[in-house]
C-alpha cells in the first residue's frame, strides 16, 4: 500500500524509475520535506454539542514538490486496524490564504500541492462521536483525544521531527496530557511516536495529584463527580502500594509526571485501559468505582510504561502506523504484564496470598475453557480479533507462561534468579538504546537468569506449540499445586445461543435428550427461578442458589415465546463438576516454600 523510501521494494522501484523516467514524473507516494510543524486543536462549547474538534496543522515546505500526509490507522497498545481518516470532515488546505488543490492518494493519505516554497496549513474537523480507548470522544463540556486521531505525518518521514499542539477552548476548562507544557495551553514533543503518545483531556472534568514513589501522579476524571473524595484517596493510596514493586522489578521511575486519564460512562460494561508513555486512559462502567479489579487494571496498565512503551518485541520499533503490526511476542508484552499486575496486587498487599492465587486460578480456568492455541499463534491473530474464544487468550496464558518461567528460574538457581531478574535486564539492554528486543535475546535473558537451564523444550511445546501448559508439574516446584473443589452444578437441561433478543433456546441435539416439557425451541429465557437473564450474574446466582437443592426439584422458568411471555416448571437436573484452584501444598520441600515466598514477596536469596 504505502511506501516508505527506507524499504526494499522502493530500492526496487527506483531501478525501474531509472530505466522509465515518465514513472517518476508521477510520484503516487512519499512527500516533499517539511519543517517547523505545528497543530492547533480547536475544542469549544458549540464544537461539543456538534461532536466535532476542528483541527488546523501549519507547516513549512521548502519546495513545491506535492506534501503527502497521513493519519494513522491504529494507536499502539490497541491492536487493530481503526482507520482514523474516515472520522475527517470538511478538509482542505491553504498556502498564504488561498487554497490549495489537494487529493488523496489511498485511504488514509492527502497530497497538497503548494505553489512553492513556504508555509502551509491544512485544516479539518473530526467527528468525536465515540467512546474507545484508541479515539476521541467530545461531550458538551468535555473532550478526550489521542494524536492518532488528529495529527498527520508525512509520508516517508523518519518520525523524528519535533512538533507543537495548542489548544483553544473555553477559558473556565482545564487541559491535561503528559505532553510537555511549553507556554499557555502549548505544548511539545521532539518527535512523532511521543507526539501521538500522549492523549488529551480538555473541559470540565476533576483532577489532582499525590507524590508516589518520588514523582507526581495525576488523576484526571470524568464526569466531575464521578470519583469522590474519599474514592480518590483509597486510589492514591492504592497506587503507592502497587507502584513500588513495579519500581522495584526495573530499579527506576522513567517518568517525571504519570497521568491517569478516566472517564466513567454508563453505557460501557466492565472496563478497559490503554497504555501510553507517561499516562494511561481507562473507561469504566460505573460499577467499577471501587471495585478491587481497577486497581488491578492500573497496575497493569503502569506496568506497561516499562514493558511495551520502554522494552519492546523488535517487531514493533518502531511503531509503523499505516498497517498491521503483528508479532508473536506480544504474550510477553500483555499477558506478562498481566501476571506483574497479580504480582503487583500481593506484593503491595492489596490482595492476600489466597487472592493471588484466586487471581491465577480464574486466568487457568479461562484458558482451560477455550480452544488450545500457541501463545505465538495468539500473538499475531491479535488483529483480527479471532472469533473463537482465543481473541484475548495471550493475555490470561501469558500471564501463566510467565508464571511458569519464574517458578522454573528460582527453581533452577534455589530461588537466586526470578522473572524479575529477566525483565530488569532486557529491559536495561535495550530500553536505553531505544530498539527492540528479539525472540532470541528473551529466551538467551530467560536461559540466563536460570543459570544456563535450556528453555528450548518449553518453547517449543507451550509456547510455539499448543500443549496445555504444566501448571501442576511446575506449581509444585513452588509449594503450590492444581487441586479441584467438587461442584454440584443444577442445570435447565436446554441450551441457548445468544443473538439481539436474548438467550435464545436452541433444538435439541440429535439422539439427546428432549427439551423440558413446556420449553418450545427459539423461546426466549427471561428468568430462571426469579432471576432475569439481564443480570450480568444471573448464571453465578442461579447456581448457587440450587447447588444444594434435591434432584427434581422444579423451578419457575419465564421465556417469550411470540409476543407473549409465559412461566413454564421446569424440573432440574444436577451434574458433578471438578472446579480447578490452586492452592499451597502442605507437603512443600524447604526449597519450594522459599520459591513460594519468593514470588509473593518479590525476592530473591541473597
Ligand atoms: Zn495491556
Amino acid at each position: 500500500m504505502k511506501t516508505s523510501v527506507r524499504t526494499a521494494g522502493t530500492l526496487v522501484l527506483v531501478g525501474v524509475i531509472a530505466l522509465a523516467p515518465a514513472v517518476a514524473a508521477q510520484p503516487t507516494s512519499g512527500s516533499a520535506p517539511i519543517t517547523d510543524v505545528h497543530y492547533d486543536v480547536t475544542f469549544t462549547a458549540a464544537g461539543g454539542a456538534r461532536r466535532h474538534v476542528s483541527v488546523q496543522m501549519r507547516f513549512t515546505t521548502g519546495e513545491a514538490a506535492p506534501v503527502v500526509l497521513s493519519l494513522p490507522s491504529w494507536t499502539p497498545g490497541s491492536y487493530t486496524i481503526k482507520n482514523f481518516a474516515r472520522n475527517v470532515v470538511n478538509f482542505s488546505a491553504d498556502q498564504g490564504g488561498s487554497p490549495l488543490r489537494w487529493d488523496k492518494t489511498d485511504q488514509d493519505s492527502w497530497r497538497v500541492f503548494p505553489r512553492g516554497p513556504g508555509p502551509i496549513g491544512i485544516r479539518f474537523d473530526y467527528r468525536a462521536d465515540s467512546l474507545t480507548n484508541d479515539g476521541s470522544w467530545a461531550r458538551p463540556d468535555f473532550l478526550l483525544f489521542n494524536g492518532t486521531n488528529l495529527f498527520h505525518y508525512p509520508e516517508g518521514s523518519d518520525l523524528n521531527f519535533p512538533a507543537t499542539v495548542t489548544v483553544t477552548t473555553e477559558p473556565a476548562w482545564k487541559v491535561v496530557t503528559g505532553m510537555a507544557p511549553t507556554g499557555n495551553r502549548t505544548y511539545a514533543a521532539t518527535n512523532y511516536h511521543d507526539l501521538v503518545d500522549m492523549p488529551f483531556f480538555v473541559g470540565r472534568f476533576d483532577l489532582d495529584s499525590a507524590q508516589i514513589s518520588g514523582r507526581w501522579l495525576r488523576f484526571a476524571t470524568y464526569p466531575m463527580n464521578s470519583v469522590p473524595a474519599s474514592e480518590r484517596r483509597e486510589v492514591f493510596q492504592a497506587l503507592s502500594r502497587i507502584v513500588a514493586p513495579q519500581v522495584k522489578v526495573f530499579g527506576d521511575v522513567p517518568w517525571t509526571t504519570y497521568t491517569i486519564l478516566q472517564i466513567v460512562d454508563p453505557a460501557k460494561s466492565g472496563g478497559s485501559g490503554l497504555e501510553h508513555v507517561n499516562s494511561h486512559v481507562d473507561i469504566l462502567a460505573p460499577e467499577m468505582i471501587g471495585a478491587p479489579v481497577l486497581i488491578s487494571l492500573y497496575a497493569h496498565e503502569i506496568f506497561h510504561v516499562w514493558n511495551v512503551k520502554r522494552m519492546r518485541p523488535a517487531d514493533l520499533v518502531p511503531y509503523r502506523y499505516d498497517q498491521a503490526q503483528p508479532s508473536p511476542m506480544l504474550w510477553i508484552s500483555e499477558g506478562i504484564t498481566d501476571y506483574y499486575a497479580d504480582l503487583s496486587m500481593v506484593r503491595g498487599g492489596i490482595v492476600d496470598a489466597r487472592g493471588f492465587y484466586d487471581l491465577l486460578t480464574q486466568k487457568a480456568v479461562e484458558v482451560a475453557s477455550l480452544p488450545e492455541i500457541s501463545l505465538e499463534d495468539a500473538s499475531v491473530s491479535a488483529w483480527i480479533r479471532p472469533r473463537d474464544g482465543t481473541e484475548y487468550v495471550y493475555y490470561p496464558k501469558g500471564a501463566l507462561a510467565g508464571l511458569l518461567l519464574d517458578v522454573m528460574i528460582r527453581d533452577a538457581t534455589d530461588n537466586r534468579g526470578s522473572l524479575d531478574g529477566v525483565m530488569r535486564s532486557v529491559y536495561q539492554s535495550t530500553a536505553r538504546e531505544a530498539r527492540g528486543f528479539t525472540s532470541e535475546e528473551w529466551w538467551s535473558a530467560v536461559s540466563r537468569e536460570a543459570s544456563g537451564k535450556s528453555f528450548e523444550d518449553f518453547y517449543a511445546r507451550y509456547i510455539d506449540g499448543r500443549e496445555p501448559l504444566p501448571m501442576d508439574s511446575v506449581l509444585r516446584l513452588a509449594g503450590l499445586r492444581m487441586a479441584g473443589d467438587d461442584l454440584r452444578e443444577p442445570r435447565l437441561g436446554v441450551t441457548t445461543t445468544q443473538d439481539s433478543s436474548g438467550y435464545v433456546i436452541t433444538q435439541p441435539l440429535p439422539g439427546g435428550p428432549p427439551l423440558p416439557a413446556g420449553l418450545e425451541s427459539g423461546d426466549v429465557l427471561l428468568a430462571v427461578g426469579g432471576i432475569t437473564l439481564t443480570d450480568q450474574l444471573w448464571l453465578e446466582k442461579f447456581r448457587a442458589r440450587y447447588a444444594r437443592a434435591s434432584d427434581g426439584t422444579e423451578v419457575p422458568v419465564r421465556v417469550r415465546r411470540g409476543t407473549g411471555d409465559q412461566t413454564v416448571k421446569v424440573r432440574l437436573g444436577f451434574v458433578s463438576r471438578v472446579d480447578p484452584r490452586i492452592v499451597e501444598d502442605p507437603g512443600a520441600s524447604a526449597k519450594a516454600r522459599r520459591i513460594r515466598e519468593g514470588l509473593l514477596r518479590g525476592t530473591t536469596r541473597p
